[in-house]
């Protein structure tokens, strides 16, 4: 048995760029934070939403290498989308942005940082247990 790692796996980072907020033209709710064919999670409604400043954005975006922490320019304007380190040649994917809503606990007051998601949903705070809803 060899121990050579597979050079093929995929690393993942995670894009800082997020698409400003949108709001469903139909139900005002908020839309996911993703461009291209959409549809809105809260009434169903499907559209295509496109925001040039936010491509261009994703192109100039630069992260570093997870493998080798060389700095990189993604230089394509979607995500996800996967590109090669120029350096060690590893294969990188780069996720979409999910942004995240800090909130304080009604029970504990600690500080909670959770994934923002369309409507309103019940959540519990991991440190206290307590219950509370939690809208964006
Ligand atoms: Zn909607
Ligand atoms: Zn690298
Ligand atoms: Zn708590």
């Amino acid at each position: 048995m060899s121990s050579e790692n597979s050079a093929s796996e995929a690393r993942s980072v995670e894009s800082k760029i997020s698409p400003p907020p949108l709001t469903c033209p139909r139900c005002e709710g908020l839309l996911p934070s993703v461009l291209g064919e959409i549809s809105c999670l809260l009434c169903g409604a499907r559209m295509k939403i496109d925001h040039e400043p936010t491509r261009r954005d994703w192109e100039d975006e630069k992260l570093s290498c997870p493998e080798c922490s060389k700095i990189l320019v993604v230089g394509l304007g979607e995500r996800p989308c996967n590109i090669r380190c120029s350096s060690c040649q590893c294969e990188i994917e780069v996720k979409v942005n999910v942004p995240k809503t800090e909130i304080e606990c009604p029970g504990c007051e600690r500080r909670l940082r959770l994934r923002t998601k369309p409507g309103t949903r019940k959540v519990s705070c991991p440190a206290c247990d307590t219950q509370f809803e939690m809208t964006g």
